[in-house]
């Protein structure tokens, strides 16, 4: 199949700012064939991008995006082609979000505890129905003027050994491999370039995931390269996408530039 495939993008149903809609019709515009939706911890968008896709002749894949603990670690782990309306999946994807409904609640004590007075309500603001994660924190506090710019809400507070840090519910990755697979789908480490070392990426490897996300906005030309060798030596399958979420961070020239042959889509349906 020819053609270019971005198999890494956000709604508003997680922390992006585009509804199922208006994501697929950017697609389209931008020259995407396929696409998938990998929204952390929901599956919400699918059924209106499918619908949306039919009629513009772009074909959505189910995708998720979840989060796993390795050591203290926070890692992403990508999901493909499951089924969007397992039970199992959506309990658990329930489950994660409440998960992180609670941890919000830790984050925004702990901001009120430095003197930063966010409420949880300006928080569930940002998030509407999505699986509310740190960046509708960030923009809750851009958005009450307690930080001047998205990225310090994370140098300041929110990232990962920052005064407001606050775990995620602890997911082993075979767990969440399990749990995709369950649902029929395939899983790929997601953007391994941002924080996983070899030690972690062999650990995922044995753990059996089925591929890696080589291509990435964060990935330089060499490490698609070292991302590429590893894929062909181990026979596991490279996804890529931009990651694209849109709304703040102003990221909207990464749609159609990061993107996977869609001849690679196929070899992704055929491990299936
Ligand atoms: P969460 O799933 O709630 O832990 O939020 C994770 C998301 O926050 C990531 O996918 C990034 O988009 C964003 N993020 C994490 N760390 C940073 C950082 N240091 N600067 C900007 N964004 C970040
Ligand atoms: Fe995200
Ligand atoms: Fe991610
Ligand atoms: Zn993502």
């Amino acid at each position: 199949m020819q053609g270019k495939a971005d198999l890494h993008l956000h709604t508003k149903h997680s922390d992006g700012s585009l509804s199922s809609q208006e994501l697929v019709e950017r697609a389209k515009e931008t020259g995407l064939r396929i696409i998938s939706i990998t929204d952390h911890d929901n599956v919400a968008a699918i059924d209106e991008a499918i619908a949306v896709g039919k009629t513009l002749g772009v074909e959505v894949i189910a995708g998720v995006e979840l989060s796993a603990t390795v050591g203290e670690q926070d890692i992403h782990i990508l999901g493909y082609f499951v089924d969007h309306k397992n039970d199992v999946l959506l309990e658990h994807l329930q489950f994660f979000r409440h998960e992180r409904f609670k941890r919000a609640e830790r984050i925004v004590e702990k901001l009120n505890d430095l003197r930063v007075p966010l409420s949880i309500e300006s928080v569930l603001e940002q998030a509407g129905t999505a699986a509310v994660g740190r960046p509708h924190i960030a923009n809750a506090l851009l958005e009450e003027g307690l930080t001047d710019t998205y990225h310090e809400a994370f140098a300041r507070y929110l990232g990962y050994g920052k005064p407001a840090y606050e775990q995620k519910y602890r997911v082993s990755p075979q767990a969440a491999i399990e749990l995709l697979s369950s649902a029929g789908g395939v899983s790929f480490i997601a953007h391994p370039g941002t924080n996983i070392d070899d030690t972690v990426l062999s650990e995922l490897i044995n753990a059996g995931v089925d591929g890696i996300e080589v291509i990435h906005p964060s990935h330089s030309p060499e490490r698609v390269a070292y991302y590429s060798g590893i894929v062909s030596e181990y026979f596991l399958l490279a996804s890529g996408g931009s990651d694209f979420h849109g709304g703040k961070r102003n990221d909207y020239d990464a749609l159609g530039k990061y993107y996977i042959p869609a001849s690679q889509v196929d070899l992704i349906r055929h491990r299936l």
